[in-house]
């Protein structure tokens, strides 16, 4: 898989003897977790991990060159069975998952770590990684946190219906890639689905409300994508990504400055 990690901030890179002389209570390890699942006719299964990658990459090319932070291998599989019945899309169960995360959590605190961050650009692991931040942190005493996504950019230019139910695989995600990986991008193939309208609030939302419908994606777009691409452009993925990298740079910062917890 392609990748925007700096090579001196991998940890995978590392020899055993060079992670045995990181600082062990100040090192931040970051851990991605992302999605293999289809993403229309347009974007390639990789796209959640593609992202991840070159968000979290980009933001580690912005921190201080003696700032103790790694990128561990990521997570590609994800809790993805909102896409189940469109080829190509590679999902773990929920119980897998955490059971994955558990594993590298214990292994990490194992070898004396204490400051991981969860990081997630896959709609279906959110509810998972914000039980595995506070399981770890309970279990293992790690001062874990939760990253996710773009790190709160508000995109502008978007309009409210794509803000709203641009969920997978639309415009965000598709600039992103015209900005990044234009070759993986099929514009000839685009396809446009809403799963809600902004305009017609109903009391039975997606997401985001008091009360929600579970959904499957074949449920409401025979596409795949939940979203509309074609506005998409490179310029506003460029400019998305400049916004996205400097929240999570100042974001992987206040949890690298975030003080440990009094003894008790
Ligand atoms: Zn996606």
């Amino acid at each position: 898989m392609k990748t925007w990690i700096p090579d001196a901030r991998n940890f995978a890179y590392l020899n055993w003897k060079q992670v045995d002389a990181l600082p062990r209570d100040s090192t931040l390890l970051v851990l991605p977790t992302a999605a293999i699942e289809q993403h229309g006719h347009h974007l390639p299964l990789a796209t959640d991990t593609l992202i991840n990658n070159l968000l979290l990459g980009r933001a580690l090319e912005k921190l201080p060159p003696d700032a103790p932070v790694f990128a561990l291998p990521p997570v590609h599989y994800g809790k993805s069975n909102e896409h189940i019945g469109f080829p190509g899309t590679l999902s773990v169960s929920a119980t897998t998952f955490m059971a994955v995360l558990r594993d590298l959590g214990s292994s990490l605190a194992s070898a004396g770590f204490r400051k991981l961050v969860l990081y997630n650009t896959h709609g279906g692991n959110t509810a998972l990684i914000d039980v595995m931040a506070r399981d770890l942190r309970a279990e293992f005493k790690l001062r874990t946190f939760a990253l996710h996504g773009s790190g709160g950019v508000k995109f502008e230019g978007l309009s409210a219906q794509e803000r709203a139910y641009g969920f997978h695989a639309g415009e965000v995600e598709t600039a992103f890639l015209l900005a990044s990986v234009p070759e993986l991008v099929d514009r000839s193939a685009y396809t446009s689905n809403y799963i809600a309208d902004v305009a017609k609030p109903e009391m039975l939302l997606p997401e985001n409300a008091p009360a929600t419908f579970a959904w499957l994606t074949r449920d409401i777009a025979p596409s795949g994508v939940m979203g509309d691409p074609r506005p998409a452009t490179a310029e506003n993925g460029a400019l998305w990504l400049d916004q996205a990298v400097t929240k999570l740079a100042a974001a992987l910062e206040a949890m690298l400055r975030f003080p440990d917890p009094p003894k008790p």
